[in-house]
C-alpha cells in the first residue's frame, strides 16, 4: 500500500463516504489504488479490510452492471480534466443501495514526478432515492384516482387560481387542464357568482370546517366554456399547504338528475291527458291568492252528456274531446288565469283581479265558443263533434282564505246549470 493510500485510509475510514483514488497506467488500464472500507461495501466487494493489496484493478472491484458507466465517466474525467457526478445503484444482499459518486480529478507528486489520478467519493442517498420513489408511487397513483375519478376535480390557490383541473373538470366544462393551471377559478362561475365568489372563499378558509357542500338550499351553476350554464353539486375542502391554504372542489354534474327533477315536478303538476295543470296546481295557485286580500273569481266547466259522446264515438274520441276543450279554453281569453282540469270531463279556471260579472261573461264566452264550434280542429273523424258545456262562476268572498268552499260554491252554480238544462252558465 502506498503512502498516500495509508493517509487516506487513515483520514476517511471513520466517515460515511466511500472514497476512493483511481489511477491509469500507460496502457489505459484503470487501477483503484487506495480506498476506504466504504468504498468496497458500497460496491458489493469483500469483506471490510480485505483489500490490502492495492493498486487493484479497478474491475474486479466493480460488478458487472455498474461497470461501464463508472468507466466512461472515469475516462472522461482523465481526458477532460472536469469534475463529474454519477448516481448509481448497487444490488447488495440486503437490497438495493444508491450512492452519489463524485469524480474529481487532481493532481500530485510522487517523488519528483507528477500524477494524474481521479478521487472518487461517495454519499449514500438509497433513503432519499426511496422517499423520491414513494413519493413518485403516491403522486402517479394519486394522479390516476383523480383522473379516473368520476367527479370534476378542481384545486386552487390562496389567489384562486386553478392548480389542478382533472379530466372530468375538462370533460365537464370543455376546456384543457393546459388552458386552466394558474387561471382564476372565476372563470368557471356564471357572471352572477363571480362578484361575491372571493368573499366566499375567505368566509369559508377562516371557518373551522373543513369541509362542506356549497349552498345546499339553492341550485348551483358552473359555466361551461360555451357559455352554457351547468347545474352541478360542489363538495369544497381545505388543507393547509406550508401555512398556505388550498382548495379542492369536488363537482358532480348533476344535468340528468335536474333534467329528472323538473320533468317530476312538471309531472306531479300536469294532466297528463291534456298538458293542463291539474287538480293540485289549480289548488295551490288559488291557495296563493287566497292568502292575499285579491279580487278572485273562479268558474268549473263539466262537459254536457259526456257519456254520450264516449259511447257514441268511443273512449279515443273522448279523449280527443278532453284535449280540444282544453286548446280552446287556453286561448280563449286573456283573463283566466290557470285553467285546470279538476279530474274527468270537469275543468276549473281560475280569474285573478276579476269580478264576478266580467267572470260570468268570459265563462259565457267560453260556452258559446264550445257551442258554436267557432274554432279550429281536425277532427280525427274528419267531422267534428259536436258539444256543450255547463259552468258554474263564482266570486271569492272578502276575506275567504278556503279554496274547498270557493270551490263548492262553484260548483253548487254548475249543478243549477245542468239542472236547468244544461249548456249554461250559472252565478253563485
Ligand atoms: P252530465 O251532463 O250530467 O255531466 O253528464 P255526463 O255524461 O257528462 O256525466 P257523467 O258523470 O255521467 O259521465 C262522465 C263520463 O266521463 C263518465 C266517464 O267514463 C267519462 N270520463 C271520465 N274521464 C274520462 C277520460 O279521461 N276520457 C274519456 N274518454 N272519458 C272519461
Ligand atoms: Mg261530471
Ligand atoms: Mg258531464
Amino acid at each position: 500500500m502506498s503512502d498516500l493510500s495509508a493517509r487516506i485510509r487513515e483520514f476517511v475510514d471513520e466517515i460515511a463516504a466511500s472514497v476512493a483514488v483511481i489511477a491509469r497506467d500507460e496502457r489505459g488500464q484503470l487501477a483503484v489504488s487506495a480506498c476506504n472500507d466504504q468504498f468496497i461495501q458500497m460496491t458489493g466487494g469483500r469483506q471490510p479490510g480485505a483489500v490490502k493489496s492495492l493498486p487493484a484493478p479497478l474491475d474486479t472491484l466493480l460488478p458487472n452492471y455498474a461497470r461501464n458507466d463508472f468507466r466512461q465517466l472515469i475516462q472522461e474525467c482523465f481526458d477532460t480534466g472536469v469534475a463529474r457526478e454519477l448516481e448509481q445503484a448497487y444490488d447488495l444482499r440486503d437490497g438495493t443501495h444508491w450512492w452519489r459518486l463524485s469524480l474529481k480529478p487532481f493532481r500530485h507528486n510522487e517523488g519528483d514526478q507528477a500524477k494524474f489520478e481521479i478521487l472518487v467519493t461517495g454519499l449514500e442517498i438509497t433513503s432519499k432515492m426511496l422517499l423520491t420513489h414513494e413519493l413518485e408511487v403516491s403522486t402517479s397513483r394519486f394522479r390516476s384516482v383523480v383522473d379516473a375519478a368520476y367527479d370534476a376535480i378542481i384545486t386552487m390557490d390562496q389567489q384562486h387560481c386553478i392548480t389542478l383541473f382533472n379530466r372530468a373538470a375538462e370533460n365537464l366544462f370543455g376546456y384543457t387542464a393546459e388552458e386552466m393551471l394558474g387561471r382564476p377559478i372565476t372563470n368557471l362561475l356564471p357572471e352572477r357568482y363571480r362578484a361575491n365568489h372571493s368573499h366566499y372563499v375567505m368566509q369559508f378558509a377562516r371557518s373551522p370546517v373543513r369541509s362542506r357542500q356549497m349552498d345546499e338550499r339553492n341550485r348551483v351553476y358552473g359555466l361551461h366554456r360555451d357559455g352554457t350554464l351547468l347545474p352541478v353539486e360542489i363538495a369544497i375542502s381545505k388543507i393547509n399547504v406550508g401555512g398556505l391554504i388550498e382548495f379542492t372542489a369536488v363537482i358532480r354534474d348533476i344535468a340528468d338528475r335536474v333534467r329528472l327533477m323538473d320533468l317530476l315536478q312538471k309531472q306531479a303538476v300536469t294532466d297528463e291527458l291534456t298538458g293542463l295543470p291539474n287538480r293540485r296546481e289549480f289548488t295551490d295557485t288559488v291557495d296563493n291568492i287566497l292568502y292575499t286580500d285579491k279580487i278572485l273569481s273562479v268558474f268549473i266547466l263539466d262537459i254536457d252528456h259526456f257519456k254520450n259522446i264516449n259511447d257514441s264515438y268511443g273512449h279515443d274520441i273522448g279523449d280527443e274531446v278532453l284535449r280540444v276543450l282544453a286548446k280552446v279554453a287556453m286561448g280563449c281569453d286573456s283573463r283566466i288565469g290557470v285553467f285546470a282540469r279538476w279530474g274527468g270531463e270537469e275543468f276549473v279556471a281560475t280569474l285573478p283581479g276579476v269580478g264576478i260579472e266580467q267572470a260570468q261573461s268570459v265563462a259565457e264566452e267560453l260556452r258559446t265558443k264550445i257551442e258554436q264550434q267557432s274554432f279550429e280542429h281536425p277532427w280525427r273523424l274528419g267531422k267534428p263533434i259536436p258539444f256543450t258545456v255547463s259552468i258554474g262562476v263564482t266570486e271569492r268572498l272578502p276575506g275567504e282564505r278556503d279554496v274547498t268552499a270557493l270551490v263548492k260554491r262553484a260548483d253548487e252554480a254548475l249543478y243549477r246549470a245542468k239542472e236547468s238544462g244544461r249548456n249554461r252558465v250559472e252565478v253563485n
